[in-house]
């Protein structure tokens, strides 16, 4: 442990109580010696309404708002404690207070009243939103059924009365659950074959936990060679309890030790950025060809860990295939040496032209992980953001545990580093009646074509079909019916038609792209109007509870989602049951307690005090220390004793079950399953760029967004400008000059953006910053100029987790517009 660790570290137990010490009585007193003599005499009268950053990039950082005459006056973020332990707020949850007082916040209900998608609403009473949205729901089960009534991916906020909808729906007869996310869709999908599955939420691997994956921690204080796939803390979660500061962390404990960080990606990220020797440059979408070569040189040099690869694993090599699949050539050694599947051997050779890497360079990188003592390998989740995706994801993971570099200190899975999940407080409860299970991504073809869809054609869970078309949707803080989904051309032309979907219902705080295809559109207090509490989120060190607010009231009509689900459940004659007699401020004290008793338990919880309801609502935040991690840490020690969820309780190189549905499942003919991670191109993948679109093209999370989330800030929209990453070899040769506005084709539409000509991207990829705000004229040219990269993919779910792999699998072309 280095010594600045211990002192962050040693620190962290008594920071709850300074976290109480600062804020006692209301006021921000270590917040002070921030002010000049004036403003501190400001701030002294100031009344502190503790909340958080909601939105989904994990960090829920913390807010003091500084409260003068019933308005937010300013913003602070965490300054309770230790400066090393403090949820501080990045530059998105700074501008909170643009969004809180935006002039375009949404403040009535309204009807649509033009076509859907056109954007035009009239104000209507809370009383007939309310009637409507219960009489369709009615409508819908009594003609329908549950299977068509869906709650769409909404992650635009997250706190602990964020399932009032899901509660409300369950009650009134069931509804369709998401399946995966657009996080980590196939991700999620295909690890469990590998590393087996979680009991307790069914199919859903949990990509990010402790058990999966180490913590950056465990890179910090032990490892000596950090090797990232497409993984850039610092674009994605940046505020002060988050990947980027454990990151940083990590990389000067395993630089202090002589080792190095190799991060790979098509382009040279904010985590790389400063550090341009760790770059190392790929094709978008061939990661899993770079591994193959990879391992293909640990195998040359005889560095597999044979003892490692026959003792805890299935399928490595014939030794230890499965029966069914024995004397065939199937085994992943026999892939990489050229002696089954494909038949060819992936050498650095073969991977060079594929990836755009030397093989000298692939070579050197081999010798690195063979001699380091503990790799630290991870992924982000763009590369599983692949129409390949599912193979990539193990692929990635194939390299450490080729190396039999698991379960050690300083090592990793080859998952996204950990995040404990430790939640000290829930959600509303509720329980869906209906176990049909969807994947996210496709919601919309159960829009055009629901009856259709069946468990084997579709991904389909819970169910043998889905045996209607979704006819109503609930879409509450999300943008995923359009923006954040894939192909928007595609996704209006379907949505539009109001004979498929009947009825859909948006909640939001302003006029989102997805809210313009509302049937009621409802407007949706901000967390910092309301009584807020959410657990803490992605810090590795520490987990947390925030409790506060509301720092001012609600502009407009805005009403609490918690009180309108109660009136929809009065029309629908069930207010008592879906209330239980609670107020919604009710329901936050219930909730907290019952975390505080959970976290009491010494058993099933942390054997923690948790401070008191009136406590907390005095300090504002709780913070308790988390252990670093090492995944798959009890499985390396014992794995009798502690057998993973695979069927062979092993880590399942090859799969039976994978080989079981690529023969049962109905496939397009150019769709494929691997048993084995192999690299498979995938649709848009390497090798389908043609003359009309000889470009690679890829979305990327960006800084001034979480998502969609903040795009309509227009700070940080001039802060970091969206704009289209092109190589100067690729913008030359295209007579673009840095700063031109471009026209960007794809085989699914067309967008308007302005060029960033940068060598800190690979020549033949271009990257689009993802979550930009759609904006073109639907009924005109359809070009979209708000730069939203969904413009561009194809709606082309992926085999096996029928996910969003399209996202980042496009081919373009260029043009100076
Ligand atoms: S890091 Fe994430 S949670 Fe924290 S302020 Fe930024 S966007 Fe919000």
């Amino acid at each position: 442990m280095t010594e600045q660790s211990m002192s962050r570290r040693s620190f962290v137990k008594t920071s709850g109580a300074l976290a109480g010490l600062a804020a006692a009585g209301g006021t921000a007193v270590a917040s002070q010696e921030l002010f000049s003599a004036g403003e501190a005499h400001a701030a002294d009268a100031d009344t502190i309404a503790w909340s958080q950053c909601n939105v989904n990039c994990g960090g829920n950082c913390i807010f003091q708002w500084h409260v003068r005459d019933g308005k937010v006056a300013y913003m602070e973020t965490d300054n309770t404690g230790d400066a090393d332990f403090q949820a501080r707020a990045c530059l998105r949850g700074r501008s909170m207070r643009r969004w809180l007082n935006n002039a375009d916040r949404l403040m009535y209900p309204m009807k649509r009243v033009g076509k859907r998608g056109e954007g035009k609403f009239e104000r209507i009473s809370w009383d007939e939103a309310i009637q409507t949205i219960a009489d369709q729901l009615e409508y819908t089960y009594k003609t329908y059924g549950p299977n068509s009534i869906y709650i769409m991916n909404g992650t635009g906020t997250y706190f602990s009365m964020s399932k009032v909808g899901h509660r409300l729906l369950s009650l009134a007869g069931g509804y369709v659950s998401k399946l995966y996310d657009y996080s980590t869709h196939q991700l999620s999908a295909a690890m469990p074959y590998m590393f087996g599955f979680d009991e307790e939420l069914g199919s859903v691997f949990s990509p990010y936990d402790n058990v999966n994956a180490s913590s950056f921690t465990e890179a910090e204080q032990h490892s000596d060679l950090i090797v990232m796939f497409g993984n850039s803390p610092a674009d994605t979660r940046m505020g002060g309890a988050n990947a980027t500061w454990d990151f940083a962390r990590a990389r000067e404990g395993v630089k202090s030790r002589g080792g190095k960080v190799v991060n790979i990606d098509y382009r040279m990220n904010e985590s790389a950025s400063g550090h341009a020797d760790e770059w190392l440059p790929i094709r978008t979408g061939t990661d899993a060809a770079l591994c193959a070569a990879l391992i293909h040189e640990f195998i040359k040099d005889g560095k597999a860990d044979l003892n490692f690869l026959h003792t805890y694993c299935v399928g490595f090599d014939e030794e230890t295939m499965p029966e069914s699949a024995k004397g065939k050539n199937k085994s992943f050694y026999a892939y990489i040496m050229g002696e089954g599947y494909d038949m060819v051997e992936k050498t650095p050779e073969w991977a060079a032209p594929i990836t755009q890497i030397p093989a000298s360079r692939i070579r050197e990188l081999a010798k690195d992980l063979e001699s380091a003592k503990a790799p630290f390998v991870c992924q982000g989740w763009g590369p599983q953001r692949h129409s390949n995706g599912e193979d990539t994801s193990r692929m990635i993971s194939m390299v450490p545990v080729v190396l039999g570099q698991i379960g050690l200190p300083g090592t990793n899975t080859g998952q996204r580093e950990a995040e404990p999940p430790v939640y000290l407080v829930g959600n509303i409860p509720f329980k869906n009646p209906n176990k049909t299970q969807l994947p996210v991504y496709q919601y919309l073809n159960a829009v055009d074509h629901g009856k259709k869809m069946t468990a084997l054609n579709s991904g389909i869970l819970g169910a043998d079909e889905l045996g209607t078309d979704l006819k109503f949707l609930w879409n509450f803080a999300g943008n995923c019916l359009t923006n954040q989904h894939g192909d928007v051309n595609k996704t209006h032309e379907i949505l539009a038609d109001e004979s498929k979907c009947e009825f859909i219902l948006v909640w939001d705080t302003v006029m989102t792209d997805s809210a313009k295809y509302a049937d009621i559109l409802l407007p949706d207090m901000m967390r910092s109007e309301v009584l807020n509490m959410q657990t803490q989120g992605y810090s590795e060190y520490y987990t947390g509870v925030t409790v506060g607010g509301p720092a001012q009231e609600a502009p407009g009509e805005c009403r609490n989602s918690y009180d309108v689900c109660a009136d929809i459940a009065e029309k629908l004659g069930f207010r008592d049951e879906y209330t239980e007699g609670r107020s919604y401020e009710e329901w936050v004290e219930y909730l907290y307690n019952k975390g505080r008793d959970a976290a009491a338990d010494p058993v099933e919880g942390y054997g923690i005090n948790m401070p008191t309801w009136d406590q907390i609502r005095k300090d504002g935040v709780f913070k308790m220390e988390c252990e670093p991690a090492i995944g798959l840490e009890d499985f390396r020690n014992d794995p009798v004793a502690n057998p993973l969820g695979t069927p062979s309780g092993k880590i399942e190189i090859y799969s039976e079950t994978l080989a079981t549905i690529a023969e049962t499942w109905e496939l397009e003919e150019d769709e494929e399953i691997h048993a084995i991670p192999m690299f498979w191109a995938g649709p848009e993948g390497y090798g389908s760029v043609t003359s009309e679109y000889p470009l690679y093209c890829s979305g990327f999370h960006y800084k001034s967004r979480t998502h969609s989330s903040f795009g309509f800030i227009e700070e940080l929209k001039q802060a970091c400008r969206q704009q289209m990453w092109i190589n100067p070899i690729d913008a030359e040769s295209r007579g673009i000059a840095n700063g031109d506005m471009c026209l960007v084709s794809s085989p699914a539409g067309k967008m308007q953006i302005e060029a960033k000509v940068t060598e800190r991207i690979i020549p033949g990829t271009i990257g689009i910053p993802q979550g930009a705000w759609h904006d073109a004229d639907m009924d005109g040219d359809k070009i979209d100029k708000g730069g939203c990269v969904n413009t561009l993919t194809t709606y082309r779910p992926t085999p096996l987790a029928k996910g969003n792999g399209p996202a980042h699998s496009i081919i373009a072309q260029v043009a100076k517009a």
